[in-house]
């Protein structure tokens, strides 16, 4: 075991989540070192972004290289409901921003990860957090890990868990609440080339009801390549497995039977293969706890359906930032600073969670889910198309993320799961 270090934060993934509080942190003088498992760049889903990422991504410093690099994302088209009829909804609608982008996720997590780097984080790839490091009274004061066949120790102030739904270190401190209602699992893949939506919809993610059941995603990554995926109940899976149908023949199944997105590969070969992966909403029972603090899907994941989670895990990376900068400015502010955190982080996990959880049942008439997202609108002046896209693309809680003051003493609006 080699020699201990010390930092002011360790943050263990490398993911969007731990590469936004190490490179914030860092912006504010921290000494932070990332251990990052993989050798990046490697795969990983969750390619559609919500227009709510665009001010942690300003404050990154990062438009530009997004704006260059990743293809741009206008609304969501949706195939969703009794009117069987596509319907969209824009961004432009929230107000604020009009497009966000579609990334390839390897390479907007490079970005991420090597932008931290640029800002002064120290960054260890292929480097596997393994155990922890704790005082006798429970305070987590360090990680080990293993890098190269050996295993090394660092200690921290604060160790942050952005390790993704690994939990490498809250699995080891907090228990987890799976959401029963949304015990999904994925599978997807890449076809080119595609045709687009059409009437000005280009550049939207595709959102279709599956009549079996679940849904379907479209998502252009490139100008000739759709990523197409299918979310379905792990048990109905279950049942069409044991029909006998391969996993990749109910992905098969669920794009023939489409209305839309059949149309958008008429022609396409598939260039990858079809992976899966479990899709079940979750949440930890605690987000921090003495030395340690959870973001990103370590501390709650949410079904995909409306491409929340790389916004979801970096606002909390912003505030977990700020919280940790508080806590080591004064140690006597810690306590306050980490509850603020936890609180504020749960209630954007819970709006997403309950309006999600409301929308699944794709039965409903479209004007139900407008008025549903209008009452978790605060400030609803009457413009439901409005109230539904400022709520899906993160816009309406932009004012509790980038106003967050872990040292404030507003009251806070109660938790409206
Ligand atoms: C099917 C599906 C579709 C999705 N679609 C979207 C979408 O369209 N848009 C969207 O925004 N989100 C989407 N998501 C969610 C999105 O993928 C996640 O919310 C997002 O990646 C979370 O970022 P993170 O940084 O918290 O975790 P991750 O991106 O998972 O990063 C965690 C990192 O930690 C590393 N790690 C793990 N264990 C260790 C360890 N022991 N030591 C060191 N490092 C470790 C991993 O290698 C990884 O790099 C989707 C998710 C699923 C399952």
């Amino acid at each position: 075991m080699s020699e201990i270090r010390q930092y002011d934060v360790v943050v263990v993934g490398g993911g969007p989540a731990g590469s936004t509080t190490a490179a914030l942190l860092a912006k504010r003088g921290r000494q932070v070192l990332v251990l990052e498992r993989e050798r990046f760049p490697r795969y990983h889903i969750g390619e559609s972004m919500i227009t709510g990422v665009i001010p942690v991504m300003e404050q990154l410093g990062l438009i530009d290289e997004l704006e260059a690099r990743f293809q741009r994302k206008y609304g969501v088209t949706l195939v969703w409901g009794s009117d069987p009829d596509p319907w969209r909804v824009s961004f432009g609608q929230a107000g604020r921003y009009d497009h966000s982008w579609h990334v390839v996720r390897s390479e907007f997590d490079q970005l991420l990860l090597d932008n931290a780097r640029r800002l002064g984080v120290e960054v260890e790839e292929e480097a596997q957090v393994v155990d922890l490091i704790t005082a006798a009274d429970g305070t987590v004061e360090g990680v080990v890990y293993r890098r190269g066949g050996h295993k090394h120790r660092v200690t921290a102030q604060f160790v942050v868990d952005a390790s993704g739904q690994s939990r490498a270190v809250s699995r080891k401190l907090t228990e987890v609440a799976w959401q029963e209602n949304l015990r999904n699992v994925a599978i997807w893949s890449y076809f080119s080339p595609f045709e687009p939506l059409s009437n000005g919809r280009q550049g939207d993610i595709l959102v279709e009801s599956v009549k079996g059941g679940g849904w379907l995603w479209g998502i252009p990554v490139a100008a000739d390549k759709l990523s197409l995926g299918h979310v379905l109940p792990v048990d109905l899976l279950a049942a069409k497995t044991a029909g006998g149908r391969t996993q990749e023949q109910v992905f098969e199944d669920a794009l023939a039977s489409s209305e839309v997105a059949a149309k958008m590969i008429v022609g396409a070969e598939r260039v990858d293969v079809v992976r899966t992966t479990r899709d079940w909403s979750h949440i930890c029972d605690r987000f921090y706890g003495p030395g340690w603090l959870s973001v990103g899907d370590a501390a709650g994941f949410i079904d995909p359906l409306f491409s929340q989670g790389v916004w979801l895990g970096t606002s909390g990376a912003w505030m977990a930032a700020r919280t940790l900068d508080a806590a080591l400015n004064n140690a006597a502010d810690t306590d306050r600073a980490l509850a603020r955190y936890e609180l504020i982080y749960r209630q954007l996990y819970n709006e997403f969670l309950s309006f999600i959880s409301f929308f699944y049942d794709p039965t409903r008439l479209r004007q139900i889910y407008m008025e549903r997202a209008a009452e978790a609108v605060r400030d609803a002046d009457g413009n439901l198309q409005g109230g539904f896209i400022s709520l899906i693309s993160g816009i309406k809680a932009l004012p509790d993320v980038a106003g967050f003051d872990p040292l404030g003493s507003e009251v806070l609006e109660p938790e409206r799961a």
